[in-house]
């Protein structure tokens, strides 16, 4: 079986769609790997007095078509390659939906649930004394994902500005609304793959508010995307898993209630109710259901799993959740793919939208958010399965064509290639 080096099958897939496009072995090299990567050790005093040292990522994959831009996850298993392979897939999510951003991604190898606030904060603060003269509005723009969220980002805006001694809310996206986040941002990366599963059930002849659903991860991005398909189609969610456990209802499970269960004990695990009944990982993947979405860890369908995925739309919520082996196997069986980084672009698009607004100093309301992000995410969605159809080739393959066309055009016009 595969190893699951995820910056492997980024590169692995990149090589695909080169191959379709006859890219230039030039263009190529330069974008098989990042242009810029810091690797930095971030001493944090913790509350006992004792000083735990932190290692910290941040790739800077390629700046070509604008600034990079790019989560921070904090993981305990983070490594460099986990922040290569995302930064070359934010690199190519920006170019999908046509947004004037170029890919980065960082990442701290620490659990910050066993961490006090104090500490979080801590080291949130020491993370941007290290980047702090390499990050930026017009250089590198970070925001939350796996195990970060507002707050954080919040303690790094404002250490970031003590650093520069200016007022600079643009350097970080995903801002609690008080220091200048948009509108539906928080929604965003649900409410972005929504409207790609409502356009994939066109495609595919479902509808969207009869289908069965399963959800696997149920933090930001799966809480959020079941709140959105809950809102657009009042969709029926008949499974739920995390890390620790899952929950399966045949009736379809109720996202208020689920979600105050998960936000309050950190887990659907343990939730119960009128045919409730629990449920695991490997069962919610085999679930027969119409769309299946993996909204938690890459790598989680794989060569040893994927005969046994049985949905009609896989949604990628997630980031890198399919190997390139476990493609293939899909593909025979005719599984219609959402790509990932086309699937969860609503954050960036939003995060974006979130920039410049922050540039403007003037802010959209929720509705003007919605219409616009809906308006990128539905053009980039008949642009993928238009040039997959047109080249013969998976959507994912198509996805990268669209992408990795846009960002090579823009290294050759800079005279890089
Ligand atoms: P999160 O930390 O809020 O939630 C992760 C969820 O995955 C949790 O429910 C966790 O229990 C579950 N999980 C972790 N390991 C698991 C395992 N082995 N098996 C099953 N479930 C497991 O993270 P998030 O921000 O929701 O991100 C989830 C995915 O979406 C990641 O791949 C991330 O890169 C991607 N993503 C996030 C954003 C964003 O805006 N936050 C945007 C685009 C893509």
């Amino acid at each position: 079986m595969e190893a699951l080096n995820p910056f492997t099958m980024a590169q692995k897939q990149l090589a695909e769609a080169a191959a379709v496009m006859n890219l230039e072995p030039a263009v190529h090299d330069l974008l098989n790997n990042p242009l810029k990567e810091f690797h930095v050790r971030i001493p944090v005093r913790m509350d006992n007095g004792s000083i735990r040292i932190f290692q910290g990522f941040r790739v800077q994959y390629n700046h070509a078509r604008g600034p990079t831009k790019g989560g921070i996850r904090f993981h305990p298993e983070e490594t460099i390659d986990t922040v290569r392979a995302l930064a070359a897939w934010m690199t190519w999510k920006c170019a999908v939906v046509d947004i004037p951003l170029g890919g980065g991604k960082g990442g701290v190898a620490c659990d910050p649930r066993e961490l006090s606030p104090g500490e979080q904060e801590r080291l949130c603060r020491g993370y941007v004394r290290a980047l702090g003269r390499v990050i930026g509005p017009d250089i590198d723009v970070p925001a939350p994902d796996v195990n970060s969220n507002p707050q954080f980002m919040a303690w790094m805006v404002d250490e970031y500005e003590l650093i520069h001694g200016r007022h600079a809310p643009g350097v970080i996206t995903g801002k609690p609304l008080p220091m200048g986040g948009s509108a539906g941002r928080t929604e965003a990366t649900g409410r972005g793959g929504a409207y790609c599963i409502r356009e994939a059930a066109k495609v595919v002849g479902i509808d969207p508010s009869k289908a069965v659903y399963a959800i696997q991860g149920y933090g930001n991005v799966g809480r959020g995307t079941h709140q959105m398909l809950t809102r657009l189609f009042k969709a029926k969610v008949v499974a739920v898993a995390d890390e620790f456990g899952g929950v399966y209802r045949e009736e379809g499970l109720d996202y208020t209630e689920l979600s105050a269960y998960a936000v309050k004990n950190g887990t659907v695990n343990g939730f119960s109710g009128p045919g409730c009944k629990p449920f695991s990982n490997p069962e919610l993947l085999a679930l027969p259901v119409d769309i299946l979405i993996p909204a938690a860890l890459d790598g989680v369908i794989h060569a040893g799993n994927a005969d046994k995925v049985s949905c009609r739309i896989l949604a990628e919520m997630a980031n890198g959740p399919t190997t390139p082996e476990a493609d293939a196997i899909l593909a025979k069986k005719n599984i219609f793919i959402i790509p990932d980084f086309l699937c969860n672009a609503g954050g960036v698009t939003v995060s974006y939208f979130e920039g410049v607004q922050n540039a403007y100093g003037y802010y959209w309301d929720a509705e003007t958010v919605a219409a616009r992000l809906d308006a990128k995410m539905t053009s980039a969605f008949h642009a993928v399965i238009e040039t997959a159809a047109r080249y013969k080739v998976s959507n994912r393959t198509g996805a990268y064509l669209i992408a990795v066309e846009r960002v090579a055009e823009a290294c050759k016009i800079r005279g890089w290639v």
